[in-house]
């Protein structure tokens, strides 16, 4: 589909700017110099892939085993364009890719794909970072990207000497980021060098992060954090397995983050959000009942919880404080509590963030519309999927695509 044969414009290949030093931008820049552009790279921090690193904490998880069909449904709005990304660097291709530096990955059960326990994410990124030296590609880490000079330069500051300088190279590939963990270096601060060029950039929103729930004070005390495991949370229609943790301050866990664009949207129509929680999403509810009507009189809930649905502590405590000490319907607490969320947790906290530039405003090759030969990827556009590998996936799906973006559009296709 895209070119990948070197350029052939003249002795020098042509200079390709990558600014941003994360999945994203270290993907274009290893494809563009594969492909025999020059590459130099500038990120802001003291080093490369901070965020990067952070995924690894807890558990890296860089793509998932499922069919580039079945993942693309992850990526909410921009499921059609992104299926167009996954078929041209495919979860197949990223786990060949890391194969290809010397980590190994497995599918694990729930079909999310990790390196092999003995690979540790640093050694990926140095495997990483000594290709991209055998490429020739420059790596300025210090350096900060200030915005735009003319119809093609870059402003920066070389934090180290103070200097401030610019550079015109032949293309740009920005890679900055998305706003959560901006400790990361990922700070959004970038959204008004684009918009200074008129691109309208959408507001930062937390996305795959815990919720905020009013928990009473004797429930904080009793209660303060615990698992839930095997449960189903609904919300606005779209139900995800799973397993949450109680917080003093509400919920977390996959099922959660995962439920965060309806949350959020709820919340933005003025209302506090309602989830709901099935504690036995693998009873039906002919079975639910026929074990309701064996509850005897005078046996206390607690107990009757824990014989007839091995439902044990904090399961009563939860029961009572959001369905009262003792529920009318028992069966709807149990197979769909409702759980009013009042917030989000902040953006910082946040694993991703959705917002940043909007589809409309970069071309098919993610181009963007108003300064030719400037091409956008990773989580600084406005996109978001949930936890599972799909992050990083996307962030890697997108490097690839710019990257041959680019090479197409210098050879004027
Ligand atoms: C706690 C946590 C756990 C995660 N776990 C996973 C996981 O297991 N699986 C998964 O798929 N995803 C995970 N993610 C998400 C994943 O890490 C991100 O989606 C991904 O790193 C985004 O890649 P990116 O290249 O778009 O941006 P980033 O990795 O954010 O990199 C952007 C870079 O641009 C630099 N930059 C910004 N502004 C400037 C500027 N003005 N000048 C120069 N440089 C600049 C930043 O310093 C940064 O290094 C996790 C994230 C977090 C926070």
């Amino acid at each position: 589909m895209f070119p990948t044969a070197a350029p052939t414009t003249g002795p020098t290949p042509p200079l390709v700017a990558v600014v941003g030093g994360g999945p994203a931008g270290l993907l274009a820049a290893q494809r563009l110099a594969e492909a025999g552009f020059r590459v130099r790279v500038f990120e802001q921090k003291a080093t490369v892939g901070r965020k990067f690193l952070v995924a690894g904490h807890g558990g890296f998880n860089l793509t998932n085993g499922e069919g580039v069909g079945p993942m693309a449904a992850h990526y909410g709005a921009q499921a059609a364009f992104f299926g167009k990304l996954l078929a041209h660097f495919s979860p197949t291709d990223l786990r060949s890719w890391a194969a290809d530096l010397g980590i190994a990955t497995f599918v694990g059960s729930s079909g999310r794909v990790f390196p092999e326990s003995q690979h540790k994410p640093a050694d990926l990124l140095r495997a990483w970072l000594r290709r991209l030296r055998e490429l020739g590609v420059e790596v300025h880490t210090r350096h900060r990207w200030l915005g735009f000079a003319g119809a093609s330069g870059l402003r920066f500051l070389a934090e180290t000497t103070g200097e401030n300088f610019t550079l015109t190279p032949a293309a740009t590939v920005l890679a900055l980021g998305g706003a959560s963990w901006p400790q990361t270096g990922s700070d959004g601060h970038w959204t008004q060098f684009l918009q200074e060029i008129g691109v309208p950039c959408q507001p930062w929103q937390p996305a795959n992060c815990g919720a905020e729930v009013a928990w009473s004070a004797f429930f904080k005390e009793k209660v303060g954090r615990a698992p839930l495991k095997n449960i189903a949370l609904s919300c606005g229609g779209h139900t995800v397995r799973g397993e949450i943790l109680l917080t003093d301050y509400g919920l977390e866990g996959t099922p959660v983050y995962a439920l965060t664009p309806q949350v959020r949207a709820a919340l933005a129509a003025g209302s506090p959000a309602q989830l709901h929680l099935n504690l036995k999403p693998d009873l039906p509810p002919a079975e639910v009942a026929r074990r309701l009507a064996q509850r005897r009189a005078g046996t206390s809930l607690p107990a009757f919880l824990g014989s007839m649905f091995s439902l044990r502590p904090p399961v009563p405590t939860l029961l009572r404080e959001l369905a009262g000490p003792t529920p009318s319907d028992l069966a709807e607490a149990i197979t769909a509590l409702p759980i009013t969320v009042v917030g989000l947790r902040p953006l910082a906290e946040a694993i991703s963030s959705a917002g940043g530039v909007p589809f409309a405003e970069v071309d098919e090759y993610l181009m963007l519309h108003r300064r030719p030969g400037t091409f956008v990827a990773g989580e600084m556009l406005d996109w978001e999927a949930p936890t599972g590998g799909y992050l990083l996936q996307g962030c890697f799906s997108t490097g690839a695509w710019v990257a041959a973006g680019v090479a197409r559009w210098q050879q004027g296709a």
